[in-house]
């Protein structure tokens, strides 16, 4: 039987993978294929959503607004990019500690270490060494330490590097 690719196992075994993309392709591929699987943390840029957060589902907004030009709500305050701004609290993390919970490798790409919450979830997969700890970006992240591996380098060169051995491994 012929050996999978290491995206091909990749998508096989995504589920027992915990990563975290901040890879803006990677996001998309992922979004693309396994959209249900995929925690937004940040939200969705190409969403728009009700700043007063009237209950109405955010939409898909591939648009561009003047600012005399806002859309507004049914409710009729501003629509808003569905991301997550600084100080606001992430989305769906609700099913990413439960995740992290059952995490035995987490793959954390380009991120720089210091924005909480996401920083801090490599120190708590550290406390309770359950999971190998797996980084890849251009430059080290502030947390570099915490993790077993490092790798730095171009994503979509290392990437790959690295799911394939983890495939070689399981
Ligand atoms: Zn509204």
């Amino acid at each position: 039987m012929r050996s999978p690719t290491p995206r091909t196992w990749f998508w096989l075994n995504f589920k027992k993978l915990w990563t975290v993309f901040f890879v803006r392709r990677m996001w998309t591929v992922c979004t693309r294929r396994q959209a249900h699987s995929v925690s937004h943390i940040h939200g969705k840029l190409f969403e728009s959503c009700c700043s007063a957060e009237c209950g109405v589902a955010p939409v898909v907004d591939l648009e561009s607004y003047a600012s005399q030009n806002l859309p507004r709500c049914g409710c009729s305050a501003l629509m808003r990019p569905n991301v997550c701004w600084f100080g606001e609290q992430p989305y769906e993390l609700e099913r990413v500690y439960p995740e992290l919970e059952r995490c035995t490798t987490f793959l954390a790409i380009g991120t720089s270490g210091f924005v909480q919450p996401v920083a801090s979830f490599v120190s708590l997969l550290k406390q309770r060494q359950q999971a190998r700890t797996i980084y890849v970006g251009l430059t080290e992240p502030a947390n570099a330490t915490l993790f077993d591996h490092v790798y730095l380098g171009s994503a979509s060169a290392l990437v790959p590097q690295v799911l394939e051995t983890l495939r070689r491994e399981s």
